[in-house]
């Protein structure tokens, strides 16, 4: 059998932050990436829009500011971005302040999903010409950490150091491999909204600023924007119970790329359990195969200006006096999105978007769609033994599935830190 010093779980930024810090000092380390996919599936291969400041990204009960910033810093100088100018924001900026909003300044880059594919392949190939063994489309499947070793679809190796980053889609194997290495845990919170699609004229704001990050009252955030050429796309999960469902996103392509002039970003409303609810996650998909009852198995999308007068929004309806432009994911139910979204969700987010429309007046034009559900989990918070996201002896768990990272920047940080705490203990 053979054995590596490290096996890192998932090409994703994650991932990738570990190998590369773990290489930099101990090149001849013998070094597995697995890969279950093709290419990395995350965000760095979705618009690939990266934050630099902080606390976009890093979940506050892992970084404080001036740990986080540390660690930014070293992963912009690996990553050398192209920070995006922002400019005229000060009306936005006075507008949100009078009613209570906060409009964050934070550093971005974006290249976009091509831009985005180009750099992980060339970041794997460095990886491979380094001496890593980089293995795609080979699944791990579980660790013994008496014997330690790891199992995969192919094969048994063993290991020394074992990173496992399996990203927001491995929630529900993480949670397995948490139990099956007695790994003790606690429940996260999660993410629940809409995406807004409209046309750039009637949100005119990210001509000046990529991606603005808006705080409102009652836990509701924008999030993820893309512009030029945006669209919405769905993404396809399982839930714990077996049943498919589909949460939407979006993403853009590169400047390179002919603008189809529409803008997308997601309004959301984090929420957390207490007792006697033993898992948001399981709350978050009972909501999403409600929305898949109500789309008829697809996402529900429905035009703002029904929305307002409380009517569903069909396929006609799309076509018609509303029509002001093509949905960009047109596979979504035309329906009523209150019939599938708790009140606490639908109130906040409502009044969240009024006070947008406040501050970049326009957003909510008749035409604006709105498509329901986007969700993000958080996988279950394992309880870590150090301050380097070691959850059990030489076990590393890291990135958006372990919930130390909310987005690319956030998730390749942790994956310095955990390797960092390797270096600590094998005196790297
Ligand atoms: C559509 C979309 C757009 C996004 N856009 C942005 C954005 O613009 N900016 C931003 O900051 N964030 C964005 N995000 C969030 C971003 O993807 C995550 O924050 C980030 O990628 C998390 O990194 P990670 O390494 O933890 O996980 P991931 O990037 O998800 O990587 C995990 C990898 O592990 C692999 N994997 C999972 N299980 C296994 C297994 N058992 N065996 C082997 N491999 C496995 C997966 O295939 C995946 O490639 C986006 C997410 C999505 C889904």
């Amino acid at each position: 059998m053979t054995i590596y010093d490290i096996i890192i779980v998932g090409s994703g930024p994650a991932g990738l932050g570990a190998a590369f810090e773990l290489l930099s000092v101990k090149p001849d380390a013998k070094i597995l990436l697995l890969e279950r996919e093709k290419v990395s599936s995350g965000g760095l291969r979705n618009d690939c829009k990266m934050n630099f400041t902080w606390p976009i990204g890093f979940p506050s009960e892992y970084w404080e500011r001036d740990n986080s910033s540390r660690y930014l810093a070293r992963v912009e100088e690996f990553l050398k971005p192209e920070i995006l100018p922002q400019k005229n924001l000060t009306t936005y900026q006075k507008r949100a302040t009078r009613i209570g909003v906060e409009l964050l300044m934070i550093r971005q880059s974006h290249l976009g999903t091509d831009g985005g594919l180009r750099l992980i392949r060339e970041l794997l190939a460095q990886l491979s010409a380094a001496g890593v063994e980089v293995c795609l489309e080979e699944e791990f499947l579980s660790a013994d950490r008496r014997t330690k070793t790891a199992r995969t679809n192919m094969r048994e190796v063993g290991y020394d150091q074992l990173i496992v980053a399996p990203g927001r889609h491995g929630f529900d194997f993480l949670r397995r491999f948490m139990k099956e290495n007695e790994i003790p845990y606690t429940d996260n919170s999660i993410d629940v909204g809409v995406r807004v699609e409209t046309r750039i004229e009637h949100y005119p704001i990210v001509r000046d600023y990529y991606d603005p990050k808006f705080i409102f009252p009652e836990r509701t955030r924008t999030f993820c924007t893309n512009s030029g050429a945006a669209h919405v796309v769905q993404e396809k999960y399982v839930a714990a119970n077996g049943q498919t469902y589909y949460s939407v996103n979006g993403h853009a392509y590169s400047h390179e790329k002919p603008s189809n002039g529409l803008v997308n970003f997601a309004v959301l409303r984090s929420v957390e359990f207490t007792q006697p609810l033993a898992s948001g996650q399981d709350y978050a998909e009972f909501l999403a195969s409600l929305a898949m009852l109500t789309g008829g198995g697809h996402p529900i999308m429905q035009r703002i200006g029904d929305f307002r007068m409380g009517k569903r929004t069909t396929h006609e309806g799309l076509n018609d006096d509303l029509y002001d432009f093509e949905p960009s994911l047109p596979s979504c139910t035309p329906g009523d999105i209150s019939l599938a979204m708790p009140a606490k969700f639908l109130r906040s987010i409502w009044k969240a978007l009024k006070q947008l429309d406040t501050i970049v007046p326009g957003v909510l034009h008749p035409s604006t769609i709105l498509y329901y559900p986007e969700i993000k989990l958080y996988a279950n918070k394992p309880q870590f033994i150090d301050e380097y996201f070691m959850a059990s002896d030489s076990i590393y768990l890291i990135g958006d599935g372990a919930g130390t990272s909310r987005g690319i920047t956030g998730a390749w940080a942790s994956g310095i830190r955990a390797a960092d705490g390797i270096k600590r203990r094998k005196g790297w």
